[in-house]
């Protein structure tokens, strides 16, 4: 049974069937639609380029045809780990054998639960908050974006390509300062003014107005500053569900904690995908990434240890972010990078190549606008390749020729 029919779940069901499993497989999931694709929620759905329809992951026939069950608009409420089955909110118990958790996270809320529960104050993570937001976006004219991270600024791009004014509120002294560094976040700041972003960084919101109906009219930063706008979008983080994992009493620390196969402290049960926090072969320490690359790398190694070919989970993770005409690619974890070269490039508009380094070692790279760059510097991460930084500044010389890599890779 897949507990969380999102990405991994859905994933985690379809590789279960092409590894073989014969049993029974019941995907539970709390939203009304088959499982579909999150990324485009805050690019292309916003645009107005694809419908729901086009988000999902699978058609109903192939569920069907692989003989998946699944539930939609069923939360499950409670697990119990000693008699293996779960609870549906409507009392239903649903027994099982192996429990894959695939729960995902849910927005984080602004600090402040009155302006959180204005009725134009929103967050995005699924298809229905999308929905919402586009349909408030066609009759905006400004908006205010809380959160300088990569849904914020995705958020900022769509608005500002739909001829809305954005001014969006950073807490920090940089974008992205969460997950980049300092150059690749002045890249991005420079993207959005470009663009017409207002960007204020260290902003801080000291208070703001709503309406006789409850709606949030305007706010002030702690400088004094007041901003006006029709709607604000929050985009400050994601919150783990862990809370049937807690209260089954498996062990939760920021994420469900599972070991190198996934497994959570109780051996029968799975976690993976956006809720999981797993020991991280490729960098030290444990990780919890929120990325549809995990998801599906997670989906399939789970279904690989539940089959039989039982290995720990050791991926190369990356990502992508798309703001305006820019393409970000990430590729490895940049944490703890002690060297950070920029390979500049001259000739291509609105790109930036950047690599990091730890003892010689590239650990990490984020390009933008240069999918060749991106293809090439994932094998140096999969390979652990030793570089020298000054080669690998100078863009004159392709990646291809800077290290021999196995042919494996
Ligand atoms: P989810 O896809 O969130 O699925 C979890 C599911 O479990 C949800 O449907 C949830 O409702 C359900 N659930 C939770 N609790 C219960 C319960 N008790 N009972 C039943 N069901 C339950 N990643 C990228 O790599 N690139 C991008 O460009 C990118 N853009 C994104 C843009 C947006 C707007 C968002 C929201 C995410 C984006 N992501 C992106 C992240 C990516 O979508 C997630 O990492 C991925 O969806 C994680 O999959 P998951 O299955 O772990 O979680």
């Amino acid at each position: 049974m897949i507990v969380g029919a999102g990405q991994a779940g859905s994933d985690a069901a379809a590789a279960l069937r092409m590894a073989g499993h014969q049993g029974p497989i019941t995907l539970i999931g709390d939203e009304p639609h088959l499982p579909y694709s999150r990324p485009p929620l805050s690019k292309a759905f916003l645009l107005g380029e694809v419908d729901e329809g086009g988000l999902i992951l699978r058609s109903a026939e192939s569920y069907r045809d692989h003989e998946i069950e699944i539930l939609t608009e069923a939360r499950v409420s409670s697990l119990n780990s000693i008699e293996r089955h779960v609870v549906l909110e409507d009392g239903t118990t649903v027994p099982y054998d192996k429990l894959i958790l695939a729960t995902g996270g849910r927005p984080r809320s602004l600090p402040n639960p009155e302006l959180s529960a204005a009725r134009n104050v929103f967050t995005l993570r699924s298809a229905r908050d999308a929905s919402l937001i586009r349909q408030h976006l066609s009759q905006a004219r400004r908006i205010v974006v809380v959160g300088g991270g990569y849904i914020g600024l995705e958020m900022a791009s769509v608005a500002r390509s739909l001829g809305v004014d954005v001014t969006l509120l950073e807490t920090n002294p940089r974008l992205l300062s969460r997950v980049t560094s300092p150059v690749v976040s002045g890249f991005f700041r420079q993207l959005h003014q470009d663009e017409g972003v207002e960007i204020r960084l260290n902003a801080c919101i000291d208070k703001f107005e709503t309406d006789d109906a409850g709606n949030f009219e305007s706010l002030y930063l702690t400088d004094g500053t007041k901003i006006e706008a029709d709607f604000l979008i929050a985009g400050i983080g994601l919150v783990p569900n862990t809370e049937l994992a807690l209260g089954a009493g498996l062990k939760v620390d920021n994420g469900i904690l599972v070991n190198e196969y996934l497994q959570t402290s109780n051996p029968d049960i799975y976690a993976i995908g956006d809720v999981a926090r797993y020991p991280d072969q490729q960098h030290g320490g444990l990780s919890r990434l929120e990325s549809v690359p995990n998801a599906s790398a997670q989906a399939r190694r789970v279904a690989a240890n539940l089959t039989g070919d039982c290995l720990p989970f050791n991926s190369v993770p990356w990502f992508w972010s798309d703001q305006f005409d820019v393409k970000l690619q990430v590729v490895g974890l940049s944490r703890g990078y002690d060297e950070l070269v920029v390979r500049p490039d001259p000739s291509r508009a609105r790109a930036i190549t950047v690599f990091y380094l730890k003892g010689g070692v590239v650990i990490s790279a984020d390009i933008a606008n240069s999918p060749k760059d991106f293809a090439f510097a994932k094998k140096l991460v999969a390979a652990g390749a030793v570089v020298d930084s000054a080669l690998l500044a100078n863009a004159a010389i392709p990646l291809r020729d800077l290290v021999p890599l196995p042919a494996s890779i």
